[in-house]
């Protein structure tokens, strides 16, 4: 006997990671969550959405370049409005690597990327929101191990090359 449960709501966690493709769960989360805002400006990821079933809103993060998910956050109203009203977004998935932290912790499913053109820029925004980023914390973000990480950034170092090329100029 088929469920009549005009959505799927509830039987996800208040942080739910929804997996693209796979069984057809996604497709099952979406069928009745329409994106209302988008963030914009610099961070291309999060979105505010809304079940048209239920009316429960979500913060969601899509996150296709290493895990291949999207990352929901269930939202009070309040926070939903806040959201509406002033752009005022709760800061879990603001940050690319809090993200990528967050899938890291709650998701298995990498995606496999070819090295040389899938993880450079990943690096590059990572170093971008937090210069300090170690290799090590690089490497356990994208799923590679520190020296792929070095050895992807080139043997004297990607960004100090790129640096010294912005001076040379
Ligand atoms: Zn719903």
């Amino acid at each position: 006997m088929r469920e009549a449960a005009p959505c799927i709501c509830a039987t996800l966690d208040d942080m739910a990671v929804v997996h693209i493709g796979g069984d057809g769960h996604d497709e099952r989360v979406f069928a009745t969550i329409d994106v209302v805002r988008w963030h914009g400006d610099l961070l291309w990821w999060p979105k505010l959405s809304r079940c048209t079933a239920c009316g429960q809103d979500w913060m969601i993060a899509q996150e296709e370049r290493i895990y291949d998910d999207h990352y929901l956050k269930r939202l009070t109203p309040d926070e939903a409005g806040a959201i509406m009203a002033r752009d005022l977004w709760p800061d879990d998935f603001l940050c690319y690597e809090a993200v990528l932290r967050f899938g890291q912790r709650n998701s298995r499913a990498f995606r496999f990327l070819d090295p040389r053109s899938g993880l450079l820029p990943i690096i590059e925004d990572l170093r971008k929101e937090r210069p300090g980023i170690s290799e090590a914390e690089i490497g356990e973000l994208i799923g590679i191990s520190e020296k792929q990480v070095v050895r992807l950034m080139g043997p004297e170092g990607w960004f100090e090359r790129i640096g010294r090329k912005l001076l040379a100029l």
